[in-house]
Parts: structure tokens; C-alpha cells; sequence
């Protein structure tokens, strides 16, 4: 069996998905993009996260064939590597249904800069329009959505992250459902004042040296 770092990372964030409240059940999935070798890594539809073993996870080409595995991939698989065809630099997908990310993807709206830490993921947090799950169409209408950011709300689904590796997607979708639980959760009291473009552009610069120097 090939891949066992990547599949253990699949297995280990599978299971945080769940430990972190990111998603319930079998909903959600995750994939990560070997580039030298043009394939993924992708969960495999429909198994709890807890019972998948390393031979679970699907090795996939881009093209939606299954190269390894004897399990059927994610339903969601085109929603993966259609970012890996895309868009350089980014090795991970991740998808989940998180309950505010989720309550906010029912109501179809964008979810403005209101926390500092939307510069983790983009401008703001926007939402698609409704396609069915496991669909071409999902898999387009995310990619025009997404832009250059890092996350989206699916509408009537739940969240989609991207990264440069598991730990950034996962970290992005963690942040998407913290955005929507802050914007829920100051909607009740008030109406939250949104950060200006101006204020956002300063965190994107500042973030760019955060937490301790490169290579330490
Ligand atoms: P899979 O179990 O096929 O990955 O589907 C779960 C899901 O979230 C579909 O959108
Ligand atoms: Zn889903």
C-alpha cells in the first residue's frame, strides 16, 4: 500500500472533523493532492470516520478514475479536484457541515468581515447558489465562488476550505465556522459592525509574519 503518510492524514483529520464539531455522521470529506503524481487521496463515501482504516481511503486521478482502493470515493470527489486541476499550491480540500456554518448556508447570504480573522480566508465568506451534492455543477458554481479565497458557505450544505495542506484546510474551515458562530451569535444582540477594506488589507499584510519566524 502506497501513501501511508497522506492516508493517515486523511484517517487522524477525519476524525478531528468530528472532534473539532465541524460535522456530524458520515456528512463531510477530504482529500489531499500528491502534484508530482496528478492524484489525490480522497475519503471514502459514506463510512463514519472513526471506522475508516488506511485502506479506505481512494487514490484518485483528477479525472474522477479510482487508481487505488477498493472502497467508492466520495460523492464529492469533482468538488476536490477541480481545485487541484485549477488553482497551484493548493494540496487540500476539506467539506463538512458544521451546524452555524451550515444555519448561515440556509439563509444564502455573505458573511461580512466582522472578526479580524476573515483575512484567513478571503475578503469575506460568501455563499454559492444551490446545486445538488455530488454534482458537476456543485463542484463549478464552489470554484466561481471561491475566487482567491480560502472558504465559501455551500448553500442549503455547509462549508468548503482549501489549503496548501490539511493543516491550513482544516484550519480554514475551523475559522468559517467560527466567522459564521460570531456573526450569529452578535446578529442576536446587535447588528456587528463590519471591518473596512482598509482595516482588513492591514491584517492580510500583518498576518503575513504571524506567530513565530519562518523555519524555527
Ligand atoms: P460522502 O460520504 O460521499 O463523502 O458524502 C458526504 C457529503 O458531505 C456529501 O456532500
Ligand atoms: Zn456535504
Amino acid at each position: 500500500m502506497d501513501y501511508i503518510k497522506e492516508r493517515k492524514q486523511i484517517v487522524e483529520y477525519g476524525k478531528q472533523m468530528i472532534t473539532n464539531h465541524l460535522t456530524t455522521g458520515t456528512g463531510g470529506n477530504l482529500s489531499i493532492y500528491i502534484p508530482e503524481k496528478k492524484i489525490m487521496l480522497i475519503s471514502p463515501s459514506g463510512i463514519d470516520y472513526y471506522k475508516t482504516k488506511l485502506e479506505d481511503v481512494v487514490v484518485m486521478d483528477l479525472d474522477g478514475h479510482v487508481l487505488e482502493g477498493k472502497r467508492k470515493p466520495s460523492s464529492e470527489y469533482e468538488l476536490h479536484s477541480i481545485f487541484y486541476k485549477n488553482k497551484a499550491g493548493i494540496h487540500s480540500v476539506v467539506h463538512a457541515h458544521a451546524d452555524f456554518a451550515t444555519a448561515m448556508s440556509c439563509l444564502r447570504i455573505n458573511i461580512p468581515p466582522l472578526h479580524y480573522i476573515m483575512a484567513d480566508i478571503g475578503d469575506e465568506l460568501r455563499c454559492t447558489n444551490y446545486k445538488i451534492y455530488g454534482s458537476p455543477e456543485i463542484a463549478k458554481e464552489a470554484y466561481r465562488v471561491m475566487g482567491d479565497n480560502k472558504g465559501i458557505l455551500l448553500a442549503n450544505h455547509g462549508l468548503l476550505a482549501i489549503g496548501s495542506d490539511i493543516d491550513s484546510a482544516m484550519g480554514i474551515a475551523r475559522n468559517i465556522e467560527l466567522m459564521c458562530k460570531l456573526y450569529t451569535y452578535a446578529s442576536i444582540v446587535g447588528k456587528p459592525v463590519i471591518l473596512s477594506k482598509e482595516e482588513m488589507a492591514a491584517v492580510t499584510k500583518k498576518f503575513q509574519n504571524y506567530g513565530q519566524p519562518k523555519g524555527e
